[in-house]
């Protein structure tokens, strides 16, 4: 709970009155399109998703960065297109996670991305497998003023690690966690916060109790354990934990699978944020992982003139219509 409050704080700290005025007037555009069952939008996005990069060093089943599958092109975030999005969105956005898709500390200048967000302003967040936390890198993420830092590590063994992210080594996971809180400590520095990051399958939900220990041990902030989502659950899989407390999906009795949550038309997500890959294209949220709905893109033209633009409407319009139909909400849990 501690660690919720400090990150609250954080969050907190870089609220502005246009910050949260721009909020307010999105949640009550929000309610008012579910009322009205039309989309009406008024504000800019508070939380931004940008993508440093395709690229991972992993092979995890369940990614296409992984598993190399991508249509869309893979590359690196120009600094020029970041300043752009920033230059433009630091006045409203109160959440930015410079995570999509691929491994963020493989992007050469990574940590001068985030000192950039930093300087404007703005609450900073990434994910990482944690393969680079090397002495180096984690200097410059304490330099860089990163408020939250998640590190994936699914498995306390090599063996049930190595289940799902595939091509990683633990070890590399463990030594550059324990080196990260002591420099933070020896530097007496609060940021960023480390939550450590369970994805429960099948293949290690045993290993939650010792999870919990090894977490305490090494004095991380927060655990967070999460539920998978899986491409293909219909017909079950392995990756579905035995413990449905940890699973999105739950059988229909009938030896088929579905979502645990009932699918409402309705989506804050679409309302409140956005997330942009590393060559500028505005998808509408990170389940859209290969970019298959883009509604524009940034560097042709304005991140506030996307948001508003019949692509954008047409889309909030058919959440609110009937969700399923768009492909991606039907294994969404929002
Ligand atoms: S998949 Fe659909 S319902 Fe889920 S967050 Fe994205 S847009 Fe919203």
């Amino acid at each position: 709970m501690k660690n919720k409050w400090i990150t609250i704080r954080a969050y907190l700290y870089h609220l502005s009155f246009k910050k949260a005025a721009n909020f307010f007037v999105l949640y009550l555009s929000f309610m008012l399109s579910r009322a009205l069952k039309k989309p009406i939008h008024w504000g800019f996005p508070t939380t931004l998703s940008i993508e440093p990069t395709t690229s991972c060093n992993l092979r995890c089943p369940e990614c296409p960065s992984g598993l190399r599958s991508f249509t869309r092109p893979t590359g690196m975030l120009s600094e020029n297109l970041f300043k752009q999005i920033i230059g433009e969105t630091k006045g409203y956005l109160t959440y930015l996670h410079l995570y999509f898709q691929g491994e963020p500390y493989l992007h050469p200048q990574f940590t001068d991305l985030v000192s950039l967000a930093n300087q404007a302003g703005i609450f900073t967040s990434t994910s990482t497998n944690a393969h680079y936390l090397n002495e180096e890198n984690v200097q410059k993420t304490l330099d860089s003023g990163l408020k939250q830092l998640i590190i994936s590590m699914d498995g306390i063994t090599q063996e049930i690690y190595q289940e799902y992210r595939v091509g990683g080594k633990l070890s590399k996971v463990k030594e550059g966690l324990g080196l990260l809180l002591k420099l933070r400590e020896e530097r007496n520095l609060l940021f960023p916060r480390i939550v450590l990051q369970f994805l429960v399958t099948g293949q290690n939900e045993h290993q939650i109790p010792e999870i919990k220990d090894w977490a305490k041990e090494m004095g991380v902030d927060e655990l967070q354990l999460k539920s998978t989502q899986i491409y293909h659950f219909e017909n079950g899989s392995e990756l579905i934990p035995k413990d449905l407390k940890y699973s999105r999906y739950i059988s229909d009795g009938n030896g088929k699978w579905k979502l645990k949550k009932k699918i409402e038309n309705k989506c804050w997500r679409m309302w409140q944020g956005a997330v942009i890959t590393w060559d500028g294209r505005v998808v509408p949220c990170c389940f859209d992982k290969d970019g298959y709905y883009v509604m524009g893109k940034v560097g042709e033209q304005t991140l506030g003139k996307i948001w508003k633009n019949d692509k954008y409407r047409a889309f909030r319009n058919q959440i609110l219509e009937d969700r399923k139909q768009i492909e991606i909400c039907k294994n969404c849990t929002e």
